[in-house]
C-alpha cells in the first residue's frame, strides 16, 4: 500500500498548485520543501531592517490574478487581498516626463499623443478577445477553443518585441513603455517572441492589474498552504530531497524543479536518451536584485512615477534593447534596464509609519559575478535625484545567491530556462510535464506555461498525473 498518492518536491507556486488539484479530488497528497520557509519564488521577509517587508523573489502578480486555476481557488478566505497601485507601469524619460499604463486602455492610450489609436489597435483589441483567449495563452500547445482569436493573438505575439514597437507605433514614448514591459520575458527585444510577453502583460495591466498581495508576496503563498491544509494536504519545511529513491512511498510524484536540480534527484531513474535530453535544456540571463529601506518615497523627478506599483527604467527602446542583448551576449551594460517595485507607496503594512520600501533587478549573463548595485542606484539617480540619501538600508542578491536559496535558478536565471521559440513549445522536452518514468512528473516553470506566479504549470502536470497513475 501507498502512503501517499502523490508527493510534490518544492514548495513554490506551482508545486503548491499540483498539490492543491490532487488534494482537491481528495487524494493524499504530502509537499516536501527544502528552505525552513514555504513559497520558492513567492515569500517574503525582513531583508534589511525590522518592519521593513521584503518580496524575496516575485512582488508583482498580474499572472497570480488572471490564472485559470487561482481564480478558482477561495484564497480570499484566507486573507489574500490585491492591492492595486493607480497606475501599473510608468516609464520615466531624460526629458522629466513619463508614460503611464492605467487599468483603462482609453486613459493609457490618452496619454501617447499621435499612437492613441496605434494603442487601442494593439493592445485594445487583444484585451477585448482575452476572456475568449486567455485559457489557451496560459497552457501547453493544444488545440484552442477560439482557434480565430487565438491565431490573431499568435501572430503577432510570435515577433520579437523590437519588430511590433515599431510596426504598432510611431512615437518614441509609446515604444519604450512597450519594450519595458516586454523585456520582463528575458528575452533580447530583436529576438521571437519577446513581443508575446509584452502583449500578455501589458493586456493583463487592462485585465487582472499588476497588483501585489497586501502584506507582501508571502501571503499568495501562505493562502495556498492554508487552502491546500484544509483539503487534508500535508507541508514537511527544511527538507531537501537530495534523491526520489529516499521518499516514501507514494503513487506519483511531482517535481517543482528545473531540470538541473531534477536531474541530481532523480537522473539515475531516467533513460540516457532523456538525461541527455535534460542536460541540454537551456537557461538563460540571470538576474541582480536590490531591495532598500527608505526614509522617504523615492523622489521621482516625473510626478506621475509615484503612482505607478511598477516602474521601469532605461529610457528609450534603444537603449532598452542594447542593454538586454549585452546580458545575452556576456557584457556587463554600464545603464542596465531596471525594473522597480513600489509596494510600501500603496500598502502601508509594508514598511514602518512614513518609511518605504523598494524592490528592484537588472538582467546580467549567466553565472556572473558582476557587482551591479551601483550600476542599477544610477539608474534609479538618473530619474529621481537624491534616491541614494534616502536609503536607510540594502540587501542585495546576486545569481549565485538566487541558486544558492532555490536550485531552480540556475546560474541566477530567475525564468528556469529561456523561452525562445524552440523553448516555449517543448519545456522542458517535448513531453513537458511528462517523464519517461511512470509516476514521475514535472510540475515546475520549466514545463509550459513557463515563467510568472500563476500555478498553471503545477494545474497541468496534476491533471496528467490524474489521468494517468492516479486514475482509479
Ligand atoms: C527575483 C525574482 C523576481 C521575480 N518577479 C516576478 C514577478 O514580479 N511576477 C511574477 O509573476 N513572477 C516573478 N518571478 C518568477 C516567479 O517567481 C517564478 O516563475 C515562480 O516562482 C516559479 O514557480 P515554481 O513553483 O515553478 O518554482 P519555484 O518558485 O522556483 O519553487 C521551487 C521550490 O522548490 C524548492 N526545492 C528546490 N529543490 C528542492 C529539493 N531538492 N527538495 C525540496 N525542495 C526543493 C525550492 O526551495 C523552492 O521553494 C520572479 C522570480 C525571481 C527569482
Amino acid at each position: 500500500m501507498s502512503r501517499y498518492d502523490a508527493i510534490v518536491v518544492g514548495s513554490g507556486p506551482n508545486g503548491l498548485a499540483a498539490a492543491i488539484v490532487i488534494a482537491q479530488t481528495g487524494r493524499k497528497v504530502v509537499v516536501f520543501e527544502a528552505e525552513p520557509d514555504i513559497g520558492g519564488g513567492v515569500r517574503s521577509a525582513e531583508l534589511t531592517l525590522p518592519g521593513f517587508v521584503h518580496d524575496i523573489c516575485s512582488a508583482v502578480h498580474p499572472f497570480a490574478v488572471a490564472s485559470p486555476f487561482f481564480r478558482t481557488l477561495p484564497l480570499a478566505s484566507y486573507g489574500l487581498e490585491w492591492v492595486a497601485p493607480p497606475a501599473m507601469v510608468g516609464h520615466p524619460f531624460d526629458d522629466g516626463s513619463c508614460t503611464l499604463v492605467y487599468r483603462s486602455v482609453e486613459q493609457t492610450a490618452a496619454e501617447l499623443d499621435g499612437d492613441r489609436r496605434g494603442y487601442i489597435d494593439l493592445i485594445g483589441t487583444l484585451v477585448d478577445a482575452w476572456p475568449l483567449i486567455d485559457t489557451s495563452v496560459l497552457a501547453p500547445l493544444r488545440w484552442p477553443s477560439h482557434p480565430i482569436a487565438l491565431s490573431r493573438f499568435g501572430l503577432q505575439a510570435m515577433r520579437s518585441a523590437e519588430r511590433v514597437a515599431r510596426g504598432a507605433f510611431a512615437g518614441a514614448r509609446a515604444r519604450a513603455t512597450f519594450a519595458g514591459i516586454a523585456a520582463h520575458g528575458l528575452l533580447p527585444l530583436d529576438c521571437r517572441p519577446s513581443a508575446a510577453f509584452g502583449l500578455v502583460l501589458n493586456v493583463m495591466a487592462h485585465t487582472a492589474g499588476w497588483v501585489m498581495p497586501r502584506g507582501g508576496a508571502q501571503q499568495l503563498t501562505n493562502a495556498l498552504a492554508a487552502h491546500l491544509k484544509s483539503l487534508g494536504g500535508e507541508i514537511v519545511t527544511g527538507t531537501p530531497v537530495r534523491s526520489v529513491d529516499d521518499l516514501p512511498p507514494a503513487r506519483s510524484i511531482l517535481c517543482d524543479l528545473s531540470p538541473k536540480p531534477l536531474l541530481r534527484i532523480a537522473g539515475h531513474r531516467f533513460p540516457l536518451w532523456y538525461r541527455r535530453k535534460l542536460e541540454r535544456y537551456r537557461y538563460g540571463m540571470a538576474s541582480f536584485k536590490v531591495d532598500w529601506a527608505l526614509d522617504a518615497p523615492i523622489p521621482w523627478r516625473a510626478e506621475g512615477c509615484a503612482r505607478a506599483g511598477t516602474v521601469h527604467l532605461g529610457g528609450t527602446i534603444e537603449e532598452l534593447a542594447r542593454s538586454e542583448r549585452d546580458a545575452w551576449e556576456g557584457r556587463i551594460a554600464d545603464r542596465p534596464f531596471v525594473l522597480l517595485a513600489q509596494p510600501s507607496r500603496f500598502d502601508d503594512s509594508r514598511a514602518p509609519n512614513g518609511r518605504h520600501t523598494a524592490w528592484a533587478y537588472c538582467h546580467l549573463p549567466h553565472g556572473s559575478d558582476a557587482d551591479m548595485l551601483s550600476r542599477i542606484e544610477q539608474q534609479i539617480e538618473r530619474f529621481a535625484p537624491g534616491f541614494t540619501e534616502r536609503v536607510l538600508a540594502r540587501s542585495v542578491r546576486r545569481p549565485a545567491d538566487f541558486e544558492r536559496h532555490n536550485a531552480n535558478l540556475v546560474g541566477g536565471d530567475i525564468g528556469a530556462g529561456v523561452t525562445d521559440l524552440w523553448q516555449l513549445f517543448t519545456r522542458p522536452t517535448w513531453r513537458a510535464y511528462s517523464t519517461p518514468v511512470r509516476g514521475l512528473y514535472i510540475c515546475s516553470a520549466s514545463t509550459p506555461p513557463g515563467v510568472g506566479v500563476h500555478g498553471m504549470c503545477g494545474y497541468f502536470a496534476a491533471q496528467r498525473a490524474l489521468s494517468d497513475v492516479l486514475r482509479d
